[in-house]
């Protein structure tokens, strides 16, 4: 998506290796929760589809549950989503502005895509628009109703 291509020269090899440490025991972290309250939730990368409504009862314990998962499945497919892009030498950099991400921020968030000032930014921005909620960084597929 990116014409220019982006360097992730700020970051040295043992930095990206120790947030790839501490996203990998958070991706663990994630799989145990979800596997220890959801066992029959097995968590895809794929997109495992919705199952078609049973009956009605069902559909509401099921659409409690998946409001549970969605929200944990989402952030394993960021965490998962981010150990890929680690393997690029685009991590690090801002989504936003092309700028860099600094390691003392990556390693309180390694997920982050954005430069702390960005992030400030879509966050005024937020709050501004609560109303007509857009999830940005979330992307689509999330929907609170
Ligand atoms: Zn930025």
């Amino acid at each position: 998506m990116a014409s220019s291509r982006r360097m992730n020269a700020h970051l040295k090899k043992t930095q990206i290796k120790e947030l790839k440490s501490i996203i990998i025991a958070e991706r663990e972290r994630i799989q145990n929760k979800l596997n220890l309250e959801k066992p029959h939730l097995a968590v895809n990368e794929s997109n495992s589809g919705r199952d078609e409504v049973d009956s009605a009862n069902d559909d509401i314990m099921r659409h409690t549950e998946l409001r549970f998962a969605t929200r944990e499945t989402l952030y394993l497919k960021k965490i998962i989503k981010t150990l890929h892009h680690m393997d690029t030498d685009e991590y690090g950099m801002c989504e936003e502005c092309g700028g860099e991400i600094s390691f003392t921020r990556l390693r309180a968030r390694p997920t982050s895509t954005m430069c702390i000032s960005c992030k400030e930014e879509s966050e005024r921005e937020e709050m501004q628009s609560s109303h007509g909620r857009v999830s940005k960084s979330l992307g689509k597929s999330v929907s609170f109703t």
